[in-house]
This record gives structure tokens, sequence and C-alpha cells, in this order.
């Protein structure tokens, strides 16, 4: 029954009317992402009134990742907020985490391409989407839903929860003295809003829909006196972070932590949690960071452990084994609850624990115990005073990635103005991302591990010989234009889109370089791999004097290094393993 009535609406789609413009001419529908026309692999179908959207590449300015499993016949659409959504073919049913959701069709594959609804699905991605019929176009936008406003010592932060991706455009004007924030490609929700606030220089904010087509959302602070102003993304969220202070007023430090040397491990078993000292103890300096909670949440394949601070963490982590176990200290940090311990029992996540660890100096310790050992990741968040420990129970383990440092041996691949080669930068990053890899769990394969030639059409065979996965070349770029600089991913096959856009995307978060996006090319090893995720980064312009230079530092490539393998994992953690592995 189930298969005749998908062989049906199949049939009923290929005869379906091509959408028809209000003057009565054909014309194709177009779809536009946060402000931007996508390029359709096909021509949509609007099918009773439902648009079907052919996948490759829509979903993708939205800041989600769409991975087409052609095996399985099944889809898997992810994003930053790590909303997971299953599609399978003529299945009318979405799978939202673990919850089912009837679509108005089902997806369909016509001609080799899987086709979706693409309006249902934007919405349970928390887009604002709308199909204007008379111009058939499908429009979608963020949303932002809430603007939170956090004021701390002299400090305002406004933090604007956004279901997708958002610009943020700062202009300062006079007469009277203002700020406006323009929030690009977001719906704002809620009515017009006008706050008094009176702090770091701010008298007021109002927050309202400034226009619809396109979308801004736009914050203007009326000042007291004057300010700068800093906005900040979040890695794992599309929040934005406005931080407002006084002018002339030291900011902190930047928040990233993995910059900042981590201070040495306390001493004492490094896995115990001690009784919280008795009231009356030492009270907390005035200084010190407090952590004021400890949360959990879950979504289909990750557990996040969300520390909420009120500044920027330091942290140490470790981990430890009978049990597994991982433990965050975040230095000079009270936490406030005392002692919380959370029964979780998910897929990894046993329990977590938290308290303070000592008094003096303070230390707070998280503790997060697994059920086994399990890929994790550690960002901070909105400004780097929330830490968010995401645990995923992706059987990572089960991958190989192979790493393909591009060049080697006789072949230097591009040479920088001061001499720099290629070769030696990518067997350095390459190294790097499999210390990372393989701290994560992951299995990982050097087509080379040092300065040695190695001919092109062996690199993808050495992979697949081994075992591999997923396969990722590292190179530089070069251009006789010496001004051309940033990072750009290639890719070939509809498979390999979501390793480039999620590596692209740390990249370009991490660095600041610009991005000079993703890209199909008919590189060989791109060609030669076909049957698994395949992409080569250029990582930045070893041609640009300023780039060249920046390649030459250590920290730069580790940072680098990092990108890649955080846009690995991410993949990884949606990406099942191939079966007969
Ligand atoms: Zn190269």
């Amino acid at each position: 029954m189930k298969l005749a009535g998908a062989l049906l609406l199949t049939v009923a789609l290929l005869l379906a009317p091509p959408s028809r413009s209000a003057t009565g001419q054909s014309s194709p529908a177009r779809v536009i992402v946060n402000g931007q026309d996508v390029a359709l692999a096909a021509r949509p179908i609007l099918h009773g009134g439902v648009l079907m959207v052919p996948l490759p590449g829509v979903f993708e300015p939205f800041g989600s990742s769409a991975v087409w499993l052609p095996d399985e016949k099944a889809i898997l659409i992810s994003n930053r907020t790590r909303i997971l959504i299953r599609l399978r073919i003529n299945d009318p049913y979405a799978i939202v985490g673990t919850e089912p959701r009837l679509l108005p069709i089902a997806p369909v594959v016509l001609r080799d391409i899987p086709f979706v609804p693409a309006q249902a699905i934007f919405g349970l991605l928390g887009a604002w989407v709308r199909y204007e019929e008379e111009e058939a176009i499908l429009r979608v936008s963020s949303i932002v839903g809430a603007v939170a406003v956090q004021r701390a010592a002299g400090t305002l932060r406004l933090i604007a929860r956004a279901s997708g991706p958002v610009q943020a455009e700062t202009r300062h004007l006079t007469n009277p003295e203002r700020v406006v924030i323009d929030l690009r490609d977001a719906v704002f929700r809620l009515p017009d809003q006008e706050m008094p606030i009176n702090e770091a220089g701010v008298a007021r904010v109002r927050i309202a829909q400034f226009q619809t087509k396109p979308a801004i959302t736009r914050i203007v602070l009326d000042l007291a006196q004057p300010v700068d102003v800093r906005v900040a993304d979040s890695a794992t969220s599309f929040d934005l972070t406005m931080e407002v202070r006084p002018r002339g007023q030291a900011a902190r430090a930047p928040t990233s932590v993995a910059q900042a040397g981590p201070p040495p491990p306390p001493a004492g078993d490094p896995g115990a949690l001690p009784t919280p000292p008795p009231p009356g103890a030492a009270p907390p300096s005035a200084e010190s960071l407090k952590i004021m909670q400890v949360r959990v949440e879950q979504t289909t394949g990750t557990t996040r452990v969300l520390v909420d601070g009120t500044a920027t963490m330091q942290y140490v982590v470790r981990e430890l084994v009978d049990p597994d176990r991982l433990v965050v200290d975040v230095m000079d940090a009270v936490f406030i609850p005392v002692k919380q311990e959370i029964p979780v029992n998910s897929a990894v996540v046993e329990n977590v624990r938290a308290a303070q660890f000592q008094a003096d100096p303070d230390i707070a310790r998280v503790v997060v115990t697994l059920k086994r050992k399990a890929a994790y990741t550690i960002t901070a968040d909105d400004g780097g005073s929330v830490l968010v420990i995401a645990v995923t129970d992706a059987p990572l383990r089960g991958h190989a990635v192979v790493i393909d440092p591009g060049h080697g041996g006789k072949d230097p691949g591009a040479i920088g103005p001061t001499g720099l080669m290629e070769k030696h930068v990518t067997l350095d990053i390459g190294l790097r991302v499999r210390r990372l890899l393989v701290e994560d769990g992951i299995r990982v394969i050097m087509t080379r591990e040092s300065d040695l030639f190695i001919e092109l059409a062996d690199r993808p065979r050495i992979g697949r010989e081994r075992g591999g996965t997923v396969f990722v070349s590292l190179h530089a770029n070069a251009s006789t234009r010496t001004a051309v600089n940033g990072a750009e991913t290639y890719y070939l096959t509809p498979l390999s889109l979501s390793l480039a856009q999620m590596i692209q995307d740390e990249l370009t978060r991490t660095l600041a370089l610009p991005s000079r996006g993703i890209k199909t090319a008919n590189f060989l090893v791109l060609r030669d791999n076909a049957t698994m995720p395949t992409v080569l980064v250029e990582v930045a312009f070893i041609s640009h004097p300023q780039e060249e230079a920046r390649l030459r530092e250590e920290a730069f490539r580790e940072r680098i290094a990092a990108a890649v393998a955080r846009g690995i994992t991410r993949f990884l953690a949606i990406y099942p393993i191939p079966a007969g592995l």
C-alpha cells in the first residue's frame, strides 16, 4: 500500500504543471534565504500549493547542513543549535529530535535529486518563511525571538536570540547621540520595545522591525555618554551578543579560552569532588567570577552541559578513566549553588556533578561521568560567560578520517613572498588536525607524515585502502594578485557539501579571514573519491604577504587545525559510518 501511494505521488509530481506567475507566464520559483537567491540544482515543482525544492544547497544559507544518504533514501538536516531533522523519501513524517511531525507532502527523488517541502522544513528549523505566490518566491529569514539585557560591572550586554544567521551593522549617530545596530535578515517577532537602562552610558534601548524586504531588526541605543560596542557571534547557536561599555574603558581581554595558556591543574585526586566547606568558611573574594548554575540540555545525539558564569572563564579539562569522566576545572571561580548533582542517563552521559573544589585560589569543578569514551567539544558562549561542554553519542570512533597534507618532497607547492613553502604549512597543520581528532577518539590516516613526495593519484588510494570514511586534503592558496586572501573549501559530490560547509563555517568564524565560500571543482582528489565525503581546504593565501606571515606563526596554524578538526567532528556527528565497516 505504502509503495503504491509513493509511486502515485511521484507520477503526480512529474505531471504537475510548472509554477505560473501572475502574468500567466511560466517561470521557475525562486528561493531567497536571508537575502541570498539560492542557485537551485533543478527546477522547483509546485504541487497542490506546496513548493517542492531540490535539496542541494537550499538549507546552507540558513546556517544548516543537509546530508543526502542515497543508499538509505534518507536526508539529515542539522544546524548550529543542534536541531536535527531526519527525512525519508516517500515518508510524510519528519523526525525532529525524536518527535514525528507531519509534512504537507513527503520528500521524493526525481532524476536522482531529492526534493523536499522546503517551507515546512524551514519552519521546523525555526525560520520565518513565506511563499509569495504572485512572484513565486519562497522567502526565508531568521527570527529574533527576544533581546535579553544583562548588566554587569559597568557593562551592558544585549543578547539577540536568533533562529538562524544574522548580520549586525553598527553605526554611531549624533544629535542626539545614539548607536544604531541593524540586524540584517532578521524578523523581530515581538511588538516594538522600549526599555530604560541607565547603565554603561546607555540611557534607553529601543527595538523594532525596521523593514521587511529584506528583513531588518533595528536596535537603537540612546546614549548618555559615548560608548564602544562589540558584537560577537556564538559557536553553538545563532545568538548575537552586543557588549556595550563607556568609551575608553578598557575592555577585558578577548574571551577565547583556547588562546590563554591553561593554568596548572590543581593538586589532589583530579576526579574527586570534595565535601563543600562548612558555612562560615572563607567568603568568596569580591573579584572572583561566580558560577550561578550548571544545566543539562539534551538533543538527539548530543548532551550539552552548560556552565553559567558571570564573566569569561578560564578552564582546564582532563579525561579520566574507570569510569570515563571529563573533569573541567574553572579557575578563580566560586560555585554559588555549593553543590549540584544532575542525573542524565543519556546514551553516553551518566550524570553531571559540580561543586567548589577548593578555595583560595578558588576552583569550581564540573565532572561529567560518561558511560563510555565519547567525543566532546568545549566552547565558550555568550562572550565567554557560558561554557558549553557538548558530548556527542555518535559513534565517531568507527570513523577513519584521511588527512592529506598537499604537496611534499620535490613538490613544494606554492611559495610565499618570503619563501614559506606550502608543503611545510600543510604538513604542520595536518599533523595538528590529526592530534586533535585522535584526542576525540577518531582514527586518522595520513597520506604523508613527513616531507615526502606522493603522486596525486596515490593519495585517494592510500585513504581507501586503509579504510578511510572521510577525506580532507589541506592546501594553502596562491594567486598572482598578492592582494587576494581568505579561506575557501572545495567539494565535488553532494555527499561532500555538508563537510565543506562545516569546515568553511568553522574556519570563517574562528579566524579573522575573509570567507571565499565553498566551491565545486573537478580536482583529482575530489573526483577519485566520489564514494566518500571529500573536500579540499585552501586554508589561506600563502601569496598574500600578511597571510604568509600569519602562516609562519604556530598559534595561527593551531587555530586553523582546530577549526578544521571541529568542522570534521561536527560532520561526523551527523554522518553515519557506511555499512560494511
Ligand atoms: Zn596546493
